[in-house]
């Protein structure tokens, strides 16, 4: 209870400073990090300056030095997770530049054994389980779904096709617990003009786990497939062809994957059997862009637009998290597509978690700066 009142007084963004270790065959072996304090302190120097310059100090809600291991890192986010299927909606952002270690953190590294899994398996490992466990009095459905915003477009990954259009309907006032009923659909053909439609249409749970929906509460949800999942192995399934959906860009454009986000949102709802409340909750699990500053004098073409996009999209980010740390009562949701895809679920009851991501490399001195900027501004 008291742990409760302090965290609603802190606000509901926490934020958590990760390091990654040097790794096998990295060449230069100089390390920023001089301190890392026992509450969330950090002090990195740049090695070229001397006097007070020297010497930087950070503080976070948590730091994970070099040596911490995944199921560490997750035993401080597993509440979050919990509060999930309580109905919460949770937000857990990766942020830094590429090689950061973003990717290892949200999901781990390739092939990861269990050991090895990152954020977003553990997660819907530990909602399976726990769901499961209250499962005499309480059902729940969890749903997929796995998008990349990509210059300012958001992409599903979960269609291996590409052929998005095939489900182009949205629906409201779903009623998740009696699978096979009548609907009325709304019908959109682009972006977000939905045009309701007085057609009662026939659906099984097969079909809605493939369309769109809007939630009963009106809160919008990801333009993109809806995937039921009922296992972990279902869930790596998943997750394994939105990865290799978001590669397929990456042999035409290089290394797409650092200049993309990559947003996994999955949608809890539960009903307890007895009472006939019924409470839904959300987890968006973001892989974000790498936030390295491009040479302007460099970069040209499609490279440029992609990194004004990048940079566009993660201020937009910062300014909402800022907003919403100083509880001003505008923020500034609809500066990017990141942010819109999310508005319902920052803010309000929602909880945010931010993983600040570091290479240790002297090397990358001036972008671990700008990323340490970009946290304390947030937190
Ligand atoms: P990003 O997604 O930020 O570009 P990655 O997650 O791909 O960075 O990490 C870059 C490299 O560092 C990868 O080879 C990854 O396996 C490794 N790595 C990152 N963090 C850790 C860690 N905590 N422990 C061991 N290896 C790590
Ligand atoms: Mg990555």
């Amino acid at each position: 209870r008291m742990f409760n009142e302090l965290q609603e007084l802190k606000g509901n963004i926490r934020v958590y400073c990760r390091i990654r270790p040097f790794l096998p065959g990295e060449a230069a072996k100089h390390t920023t990090v001089e301190y890392i304090g026992e509450h969330g302190e950090l002090a990195v120097v740049n090695p070229s300056k001397q006097g007070k310059d020297r010497r930087r100090n950070f503080k976070f809600n948590k730091i994970f030095g070099p040596e911490s291991t995944q199921a560490e890192v997750y035993s401080d986010t597993q509440p979050l997770i919990r509060s999930v299927l309580d109905g919460y909606s949770v937000c857990i952002f990766a942020y830094g530049q590429t090689g950061s270690g973003k990717t290892y953190t949200m999901t781990g590294p390739n092939g990861a054994s269990e050991e090895d899994w990152g954020v977003n398996y553990r997660a819907l490992n530990d909602l399976f389980s726990i769901s499961q466990n209250r499962r005499d009095s309480f059902l729940y459905e969890i749903q997929v779904q796995m998008v990349e915003i990509y210059n300012e477009q958001v992409r599903d990954l979960l269609l291996s096709d590409g052929s998005r259009k095939k489900y182009p309907f949205y629906i409201r006032n779903v009623e998740f617990f009696r699978p096979i009923s009548f609907y009325k659909v709304c019908y959109s053909n682009e972006g977000d003009t939905i045009i309701l439609s007085n057609i009662l249409f026939p659906l099984d749970l097969h079909t809605l786990g493939i369309i769109s929906t809007v939630q009963p509460n009106g809160l919008a949800v990801p333009d993109a497939s809806m995937h039921p999942v009922t296992s972990t192995s279902d869930v790596l399934e998943l997750i394994g062809v939105g990865l290799k959906n978001r590669a397929v860009g990456a042999t035409a454009m290089n290394e797409r994957s650092s200049r993309s986000h990559s947003v996994v949102s999955i949608h809890v709802r539960g009903k307890d059997l007895l009472s006939g409340a019924a409470l839904h909750g959300n987890l968006h699990l973001v892989d974000l862009a790498g936030s390295e500053r491009i040479d302007r004098s460099e970069a040209t073409g499609d490279r440029l637009r992609e990194a004004q996009h990048i940079n566009k999209s993660l201020s937009a980010l910062g300014d909402v998290i800022f907003s919403l740390a100083q509880k001003n009562s505008h923020v500034p949701y609809r500066n990017s597509k990141l942010t819109q895809l999310l508005q319902s679920s920052l803010g309000g009851q929602a909880k945010t978690l931010m993983f600040v991501q570091l290479n240790p490399d002297v090397s990358s001195y001036s972008e671990t700066i700008s990323t340490l900027k970009f946290a304390e501004r947030v937190s």
